[in-house]
């Protein structure tokens, strides 16, 4: 089969054919239909010289990390999944700590590595994932549902975790409409009543922000973060200059998450926090959560947005995401 394959850190990936693999025991074989692709791509891609100990990552590996296709094979010792089911890959946690007892497998310590983080993940035909990482979709064309798992999914454990503050006339500001942005604002429209202020650098991104239903579309300057205007700051980027605008717009009691993984940081203190704000990071999502996010699709609150493209042209399609030329999700299909 065809597979996307980095093997060296900072070299350019290559798509090889290599034997179609073995779901071994406690494991599931997907034939992809689609795998999203992420800034996290880019960043394991170009900026890893090792991986850190805590995330395995060890050479060669077949990217992607966003997958959705169809149920294939059980290996020994699963059972309950149908061959042809359309399912998705989420993060599996160890299923036996506290972070996991809690429905947190995301936040897990001693998960292992997962797919397209140290396992060979979805930029190939098919994909072995551990079966406690499947989650079916019902009638989702699992191309469409890929995204879900990592954009769909990031975007909406933020979302989740400042729900209570997203009364009646608050607002919420979205920094970043991309990937994972495009999904928040459907996320919030469907989950809350607080006025949506969408940031971005691109006018084609804001205009499909707006499509979405943000009420408000601004251009990612510091001109326009407004001091004191959002009850919630859910940054995307976490650049420097979005991470300032996040605390200059944060009111008291508010709170701030930071997703994305720009390496921006903020001074945390009295002098520059209003009374009462508080920070945090996320990390992806519960499969909960996930599972959460299926049935707003299928209930029709939220569509991902995505263009595809052949597993060949993968290299020209991180590209486009480099240069931020993607609107929603780039999914690619084999
Ligand atoms: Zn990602
Ligand atoms: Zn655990």
């Amino acid at each position: 089969m065809k597979a996307y394959r980095l093997l060296q850190w900072q070299q350019p990936p290559q798509l090889l054919d290599i034997p179609v693999p073995e779901p071994g025991p406690g494991q599931v074989r997907l034939k992809v239909a689609g795998n999203g692709i992420c800034q996290s791509d880019l960043h394991l891609i170009h900026e890893w010289i090792a991986s850190p100990p805590h995330i395995k990552v060890e050479l060669p590996m077949t990217i992607g990390h966003e997958v959705g296709g169809w149920v294939d094979k059980e290996g020994p010792g699963v059972s309950g999944f149908e061959t042809g089911q359309a399912a998705v890959v989420t993060i599996a946690g160890c299923g036996h700590c506290r972070y996991c007892a809690q429905g947190w497998n995301q936040y897990c310590m001693h998960k292992d590595a997962q797919v397209g983080m140290g396992l060979d993940g979805g930029l190939a035909e098919y994909v072995v994932a551990p079966a406690n990482a499947v989650v079916p979709v019902g009638d989702m064309d699992p191309a469409e549902a890929a995204p879900l798992t990592d954009a769909g999914l990031s975007s909406y454990h933020a979302v989740k975790r400042v729900l209570p503050l997203l009364t009646g006339g608050s607002t919420v500001a979205v920094i970043g409409v991309g990937g994972l942005g495009h999904m928040a604002i459907q996320e919030l429209k469907a989950t809350c009543a607080a006025r949506i202020i969408a940031f971005d650098l691109s006018e084609t991104t804001l205009e499909l922000a707006r499509e979405l239903g943000a009420d408000e579309c601004r251009k990612s300057d510091d001109a326009n973060f407004e001091p004191m205007s959002a009850d919630v700051v859910l940054d995307f980027v976490g650049a420097a200059p979005t991470i300032a605008g996040a605390a200059k717009m944060i009111r008291p009691l508010g709170h701030i998450v930071v997703v994305g993984r720009g390496s921006g940081s903020v001074d945390f203190n009295h002098r520059f926090m209003p009374y009462g704000a508080t920070l945090s990071t996320t990390f992806g999502g519960s499969k909960i959560e996930l599972m959460e996010l299926i049935g707003l699709v299928e209930a029709g609150y939220i569509k991902p947005h995505i263009t595809r493209y052949p597993l060949n042209s993968v290299e020209k399609a991180l590209d486009r995401l480099a240069k931020g030329e993607i609107t929603g999700r780039a999914v690619i299909v084999p």
